[in-house]
């Protein structure tokens, strides 16, 4: 849990852009990429100063000062750790910006090479460098972003043909291939509000209430407290709305064992669209541990766009499933609760139910 600051007490430096000193040293204890660029640490008695993911031993806590960049480390008399490069991190970010603003641009995905050539690296090493700030490959980040403009082509009314060659497909069999991948329908259902796509569902009884569990044959799709039929209509006007065969029920069993044991984490299938980024926040909920927590921020940092705050908090308001994606697991990073689709009783029920087993884990 974020410890509560006294704004009275902090420099101006660290009220603008740093975490504050025990968030600092947690993120080099868990060596966390995601802030990387956010700050460094500097040792005091080797004189050296590494970005937060620094591979070398951690040395003792009291030894360790957090300064907001290399340049503030190198003015108090610092050097640059040999290991971690930390000098390098601003230009890494550059480097990945250039790359997402040229993928943008460009009318079909570019290949590797042309992505790499264009932020001015070797194409394996920014193939690694991509994908540790974005969660993505440069690939599967250029097909998210053409899925999602055929996503808004279609909603904007467009002829699915129309659609497909506006946002940048070559062919419509390529379209639909990525369709089936990134907005979990052919286009064609897509744009139909789920016409030719059935949808079974149940609602079960939970510890904490009426839970809405529904799939499509590829996995679930809404996972909801307090809602029933007429929502998933509502959500799905066109689908064919079932009620529960064989299958849902088994999903909707396992499901509902979640919320009343939270240590049972089984693998089930999931069938959600989103755009690039909504994935990648979905993807940065579902590895917060049971019984941690996370701040919005840190979840922006996390997919290395720490800028992304108020976006990544509506990403996780946009969470199709609840508890399975754990949204609930983010505060606000004064540690009080935040908001939740499902009523902030609900997320502090969920939080406490998980915490206890934090501790067991832990062997406190
Ligand atoms: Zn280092």
């Amino acid at each position: 849990m974020t410890k509560m600051l006294n704004p009275e007490a902090v420099p101006e430096i660290l009220t603008r852009s740093m975490p504050d000193p025990d968030a600092c040293w947690a993120a080099f204890l868990r060596r966390d990429r995601g802030f990387d660029g956010r700050f460094v640490g500097a040792v005091r008695t080797t004189g050296i100063y590494c970005k937060p993911s620094c591979a070398a031993r951690h040395p003792k806590r009291e030894n360790m000062i957090f300064l907001p960049d290399a340049d503030a480390a190198r003015a108090a008399g610092f050097r640059a750790c040999l290991r971690c490069r930390p000098d390098e991190v601003g230009r890494d970010r550059l480097a990945v910006e250039m790359a997402r603003a040229f993928i943008a641009e460009a009318e079909t995905p570019p290949p590797l090479e042309a992505v790499a050539a264009h932020a001015g690296y070797a194409p394996h090493h920014f193939h690694r460098l991509f994908k540790r700030e974005t969660g993505l490959t440069p690939a599967a980040y250029a097909r998210s972003l053409r899925a999602e403009r055929l996503k808004s082509a279609l909603g904007e009314g467009r002829s699915v043909t129309q659609a497909i060659y506006e946002a940048g497909y070559n062919a419509p069999s390529r379209a639909y291939a990525d369709a089936e991948k990134h907005l979990g329908m052919t286009p064609s259902a897509w744009k139909d509000g789920g016409r030719d796509v059935v949808i079974r569902h149940k609602v079960v009884a939970t510890g904490l209430g009426p839970m809405l569990v529904a799939a499509t044959g590829r996995g679930l799709c809404r996972i909801s407290f307090d809602e029933g039929e007429s929502d998933l209509r509502r959500r799905f006007p066109k689908a064919e709305i079932l009620p529960a065969d064989a299958r849902l029920e088994g999903l909707a069993t396992q499901v509902a064992r979640l919320i009343d044991d939270p240590a049972h984490a089984p693998d089930l299938p999931l069938d959600v669209c989103g755009t690039a980024f909504q994935q990648a926040i979905w993807a940065a909920l579902r590895a917060i541990p049971l019984g941690e927590t996370r701040s919005y921020g840190e979840i922006a940092a996390a997919i290395g766009r720490p800028g992304a705050v108020r976006a990544a908090g509506t990403a996780c308001g946009e969470n199709a499933l609840a508890v399975l994606i754990p949204c609930h697991r983010v505060l606000r990073s004064d540690g009080s609760l935040g908001g939740y689709a499902y009523g902030t009783e609900r997320k502090q029920a969920l939080l406490e139910r998980e915490r206890p087993l934090r501790s067991f884990l832990d062997g406190a």
